[in-house]
């Protein structure tokens, strides 16, 4: 652990946004100013570190905006920092401008790319863990999960109320092409009758005999939420393959899509962004880099950037138990 005065800090955000980026980015900026540090934002991602697109920072800068969904410091993707020729471009951004350390609030493409970037120079990077997705290691929640598996929830609560009252099936397909988390929290928490996640293999059969039994069982309405990124390709495809079992009912589909990624941050949101915020300049402080803060059991833990990857919702036999206890 290198011990060094960080006399001038900057924040950036990357990546896709996710609900609960401005809380962080003020908590990052509170805390640097409360410790006597100067403060940068980087805007617009790796892009804006490669074009020296930076603003500096006080504490009005961030005042108003813990309930903002978006980031005030704009996101990107970008191609160049892949090429080594792009993080060279950063790096000499980055003395120009005095730079000592990095917060980098992302996911885990943004990570990769920090880790890239620290296998050749010297600034120390500190990550922060946001992704609607929540999928990545080293912590149990990642900012912006909680507010868009709520406002999953809400959309499914509404849909009931609809497919109750005309006794009708719905598909509901919420994000996550790889992660099967909102599918699964927004599913449980709405009292969906089926599930279908891209961690486990979809099995129509199965999918007919859940439809089957909850309508033999007299339910007057059923919800199917489906992940994106399912094998069953989706909730059009999955609504066909209803169709096609249960021909006589009436089969609604429901994409979210994008209201998933915006909206204000829940307080949930707002805690953790605000929690990972100061707990990642105070790392700094005490000499950390080159590590993601999480919480993990709800502890505040750091794990080495080169530790992080993407993760995986655990679809093991007792939470499938619990599944199909509930949506019986
Ligand atoms: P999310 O997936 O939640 O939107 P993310 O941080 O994973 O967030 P990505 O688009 O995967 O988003 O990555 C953000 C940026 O990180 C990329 O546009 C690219 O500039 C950089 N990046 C990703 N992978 C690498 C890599 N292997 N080397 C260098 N840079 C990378």
């Amino acid at each position: 652990m290198i011990k060094q005065r960080i006399k001038k800090l900057a924040v950036m955000t990357s990546g896709g946004d996710a609900p609960g980026l401005n809380a962080c980015i003020r908590a990052v900026v509170r805390t640097a100013i409360f410790n006597k540090m100067k403060v940068i934002g980087i805007q617009h991602g790796f892009e804006g570190l490669m074009s020296g697109d930076f603003i500096p920072m006080d504490a009005n800068s961030v005042s108003n905006i813990i309930q903002l969904g978006g980031t005030i410091l704009k996101s990107a993707r970008s191609e160049q920092f892949k090429t080594k020729e792009g993080r060279l471009k950063a790096y000499k951004e980055i003395r120009k401008e005095n730079i000592d350390a990095i917060v980098l609030i992302g996911g885990d493409g943004s990570f990769e790319g920090a880790k890239a970037f620290i296998k050749k120079h010297d600034t120390p990077f500190i990550g922060i863990p946001k992704t609607i997705d929540n999928d990545i290691s080293g912590t149990d929640v990642c900012i912006g999960y909680d507010t868009a598996l709520n406002t999953a929830m809400q959309a499914i609560d509404k849909i009931r109320d609809t497919a109750q009252s005309h006794e009708r099936i719905f598909v509901v397909e919420v994000m996550g092409r790889d992660s099967g988390y909102i599918a699964y929290g927004a599913g449980l928490s709405g009292g969906a009758e089926a599930i279908l996640v891209p961690e486990t293999k979809a099995d129509d059969n199965n999918l007919e005999q859940i439809l089957r039994q909850g309508w033999n069982r007299n339910k007057s309405s059923l919800i199917i939420v489906v992940a994106e990124g399912d094998e069953s390709g989706g909730a059009l495809k999955v609504a066909d393959t209803v169709k096609k079992h249960m021909p006589s009912h009436y089969v609604g589909v429901c994409i979210l899509g994008h209201i998933q990624r915006g909206g204000n941050p829940s307080a949930a949101d707002r805690i953790l962004a605000s929690k990972f915020g100061f707990e990642a300049v105070e790392a700094l402080l005490k000499g950390k880099q080159n590590c993601m803060v999480g919480l993990k059991k709800n502890e505040i833990c750091f794990t080495s950037l080169r530790q992080i990857k993407r993760h995986h919702l655990d679809i093991n036999n007792h939470l499938l138990k619990m599944l199909t206890a509930l949506t019986n």
